[in-house]
């Protein structure tokens, strides 16, 4: 089954053609449709296809009829598809671009060409991926072999927050490792992922790669379905435990990425003025609604006062606005659900009188989902702001005395996603970051991903990692071949 070739001409889309649902290589339409809504004003963006039961059905179904031959092709055929699809995203990629800042929010001029960028450029190296064959025991009586084999059909359920690039980490690995997918993804941004997934029928064989937008119960009914062997979810913990606990029913594997508080301490004697903008980014980039996103800065006592004249000096001359314009720097919050929870959380800071040097103020009657930069000024450790996830451009800094204090504080939650340390000496921070229970810990630096770096959280911020020969080894099953010689 060689894969077809492809022209940049027939691979691209016509983007004002309606959104429709990828089933078994066939385009669809939904039941009905919903709206998904443009961030910067809330007006309808477009309607997207209302799946059904009955189609989540039809598209499993699919992809389990597809696995057998999908999975019996060589690592190098799958490879050439997943090269050709990197190809195909590339020659829509303008598009998708200017699609997912309609939808999510984020400035086209930057994040939203970085995220698009990145999840192809993602798509292109997964593809020269391989998990080999391990040989354990080579003897003269046996050879003892370790093979990772696929597992069958995954369901992907997605977020709302990088929908283009979260969506696309689960994808390409998945793909290459021989098994095939249903994605759902958030009924927040289901837009960007239908095209991917169109795109995705103009290179791949029918029923391998197929898209079903729709509500949460389509979500479920894929972690309740007996022909799916894995769920990769991208979401709230809250979801990830439902994901786990529906799971069971037939022991899927399930790799979780959850929420996550991350705590970045900035350690005595720091030379902190060079690193603002890093940090300021770290927390504040696509409106901190990031699950890495820095949400709770420490900061060393001696420092601490000078630190936050300078960082809200930084803060302030950054432009909240609509995604489309190129002068802006953060753009609106996703959707009206989250705005709402960041309003109430707006809300107690301002009830309880913690220091707000910049921002705080929410104005509930705009239009769009607009929230303005905003630094709360060493709030208790007990606040909301401190002990909550906020997924907006909102920041607690808070000073502190103690290293063994800090790290208690920085361990204290339930989440362990990533955290970072901050410090001249370098051992200094290094010994801190051995102390941090989170599946990721920068030193001196923030935020680096890669193909081959191992990424998930600790605790109850998920459970497995994507990328990396271990993310890729969880979209497989270790078998293990005793041959007797
Ligand atoms: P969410 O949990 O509300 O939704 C995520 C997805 O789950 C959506 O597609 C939704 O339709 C689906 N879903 C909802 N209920 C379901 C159910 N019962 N069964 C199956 N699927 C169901 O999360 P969200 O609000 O879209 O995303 C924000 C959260 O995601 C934040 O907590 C953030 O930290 C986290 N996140 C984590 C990572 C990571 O890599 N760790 C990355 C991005 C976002």
């Amino acid at each position: 089954m060689p894969a077809s070739q492809n022209t940049a001409e027939s691979v691209k889309l016509d983007f004002t053609k309606p959104y429709v649902l990828s089933i078994n290589g066939d385009l669809v339409s939904g039941k009905g449709t919903f709206d998904v809504f443009n961030p910067a004003d809330n007006t309808v963006l477009a309607k997207a296809p209302e799946g059904t039961e009955e189609q989540m059905e039809a598209a499993i179904q699919a992809a389990k009829k597809a696995f057998p031959k999908w999975s019996a092709l060589s690592w190098d055929e799958r490879s050439t598809y997943i090269t050709r699809y990197a190809d195909a995203l590339e020659a829509n990629k303008e598009d998708l671009i200017t699609l997912l800042t309609l939808e999510q929010g984020k400035p086209r001029h930057s994040m939203a060409t970085s995220e698009v960028d990145a999840a192809i450029y993602w798509v292109r190296e997964v593809a020269k991926r391989r998990v080999p064959v391990e040989v354990l025991e080579e003897t003269d009586q046996h050879t003892v072999e370790v093979h990772h084999t696929p597992l069958g059909v995954v369901g992907a359920i997605t977020p709302w927050n990088f929908p283009v690039l979260l969506g696309l980490w689960k994808v390409a690995p998945c793909l290459i490792t021989g098994n095939t997918m249903v994605l759902k993804p958030s009924p927040y941004t289901p837009l960007t992922s239908l095209r991917f997934g169109e795109i995705a029928q103009k290179v791949f064989p029918a029923g391998v790669l197929n898209v079903v937008s729709g509500g949460n119960e389509l979500g479920q009914k894929m972690t309740e379905h007996p022909a799916i062997a894995k769920i990769s979810f991208t979401g709230s913990t809250a979801t990830g435990k439902k994901v786990m606990a529906s799971g069971s029913s037939n022991l899927k594997r399930v790799t979780l990425e959850l929420g996550g508080n991350d705590a970045a301490i900035v350690l005595e004697g720091t030379e902190y003025k060079d690193l603002i903008p890093t940090l300021f980014w770290a927390a504040y980039g696509n409106s901190g609604q990031w699950c890495i996103a820095v949400k709770r800065l420490y900061v060393h006592s001696s420092i601490h006062e000078d630190f936050v004249k300078e960082f809200v000096a930084y803060a302030q001359s950054k432009k909240v606005g609509d995604g489309m314009n190129p002068s802006t720097d953060l753009g609106p919050i996703q959707n009206r659900m989250q705005f709402n929870k960041l309003v109430d959380l707006f809300d107690d800071v301002k009830t309880k009188g913690y220091k707000v040097p910049l921002g705080g103020s929410i104005d509930r009657n705009q239009a769009g989902n607009f929230v303005p930069v905003t630094v709360v000024d060493n709030p208790p450790e007990n606040s909301r702001i401190v002990q909550e996830e906020p997924f907006g451009p909102i920041l607690p800094i808070i000073a502190f005395d103690d290293v063994d204090d800090v790290v208690e504080r920085a361990n204290a939650g339930n989440f362990g996603l990533a955290g970072s340390v901050w410090g001249k000496d370098r051992d200094a921070a290094i010994a801190v970051a051995n102390r941090l229970e989170t599946g990721t810990v920068w030193v001196n630096e923030i935020h680096i991903h890669g193909i081959d770096i191992p990424f998930g959280g600790h605790k109850q911020s998920g459970m497995g990692v994507e990328n990396g020969h271990e993310g890729l080894c969880e979209f497989t099953n270790t078998k293990t071949m005793m041959l007797k010689k």
